[in-house]
């Protein structure tokens, strides 16, 4: 089994080390002063309009790009408890959108029940899902409850060639997301007319920017069409966020100097204004609020006064809240920003 960096004892795996990196600035300004620039700071969210629940960092995949750290050895998970109080600050509200992530989101015993309640106030369902879950004999009929349940699935796929895949995703993974994505398909998932969504999200193998959305999806559509038979509604680019395993695979490759300034020579202020943290409330699997997933996993919760846990939700107090932001953020405003409207596993 391939470990996290938690589980290697890696001294990545400690958000303060990863803060530490992130800090030095020698090519590029600190984040908040680009945005100064543009006369954007203090940057504040404009409403909330998805909850996301990140439920813990167990996955059945160990992905080498993972900006979670998840992975099998991981046992961080969201407590009933805790979901409880997810529900009960979302029905205070009418945030639409409930996005659940994790890890593997499937695996935790409370993620059924999250769905249920969530579909139960009336709310549409996200699920990011890695594919390969939906074919573990413990899950074998999550396609079928996703499916009843309307859930939208939002899918990684790195590449629609084995090769790129498996290289980020691990030795086998190509086969069981094209077999999983063929359940889905057979479902009605990302058929026309059958209202269940199926989206995909590719984000590079190496370390440089997304290509151009339209061309990219035209190129998944056909090669996973001709040769899977698949059908997707629509695939979404991301930016490979340098916090995490792709941040230590920028700092061993020797890549990270030359990757934050690809990042920050990209800098698009339209992307700055719409980035997903302006519209989006995170919550982690023990319950701290957070503005984004990517915040999360650098353990910097909401600040300037606003309630930092689920049990405290506010909604009058978080709708407006200022945002936290570091360097990473410039991960989210290169080019035409990350699209997928948040964070997969
Ligand atoms: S990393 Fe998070 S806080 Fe920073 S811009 Fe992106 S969504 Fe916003």
């Amino acid at each position: 089994m391939t470990l996290s960096l938690l589980g290697q004892h890696h001294p990545l795996a400690s958000p303060t080390k990863q803060l530490k990196v992130l800090g030095r600035t020698a090519a590029y300004p600190p984040f908040e002063t680009q945005l100064d620039r543009i006369g954007l700071l203090p940057l504040c969210a404009t409403g909330i309009t998805v909850f996301q629940i990140n439920v813990g960092k167990l996955c059945n995949q160990t992905c080498r790009h993972c900006h979670v750290d998840a992975g099998p050895d991981r046992t961080e998970r969201m407590s009933r408890e805790t979901a409880e109080q997810c529900i009960q600050a979302l029905a205070k509200t009418d945030i639409p959108t409930v996005d659940i992530t994790g890890g593997a989101p499937e695996l935790n015993p409370n993620f059924r029940w999250l769905v249920e309640q969530s579909r139960a106030l009336g709310r549409h369902v996200m699920d990011r899902c890695n594919l390969s879950v939906l074919l573990l004999p413990s899950q074998a009929d999550l396609a079928e409850f996703l499916a009843l349940h309307r859930v939208e699935i939002v899918a990684s796929l790195p590449y629609y060639r084995a090769s790129q895949t498996d290289a980020q995703r691990g030795e086998g993974v190509f086969e069981k997301s094209v077999e999983a994505l063929q359940r889905l398909n057979a479902l009605g998932y990302g058929l026309p007319d059958s209202g269940l969504t199926l989206n995909l999200v590719c984000n590079p193998v190496g370390a440089f920017l997304p290509p151009k959305q339209e061309a990219i999806t035209a190129q998944f559509r056909k090669e996973l069409r001709v040769r899977h038979g698949i059908e997707f509604n629509h695939l979404y680019t991301i930016t490979n966020m340098p916090i995490n395993r792709f941040l230590e695979f920028l700092l061993e490759s020797g890549n990270y100097e030359q990757y934050m300034e690809r990042l920050a020579n990209a800098f698009n202020p339209t992307a700055a204004a719409g980035v997903m943290c302006r519209y989006t409330i995170s919550v982690g699997w023990e319950g701290t609020l957070y503005d984004c997933d990517f915040n999360q996993m650098l353990d910097l919760p909401v600040g300037y006064g606003a309630p930092t846990h689920i049990r405290d939700f506010d909604p009058g107090q978080l709708h407006h809240r200022r945002i936290t932001m570091r360097n990473h953020c410039y991960g989210c405003t290169a080019g035409s920003g990350s699209s997928c409207g948040g964070a997969v596993a």
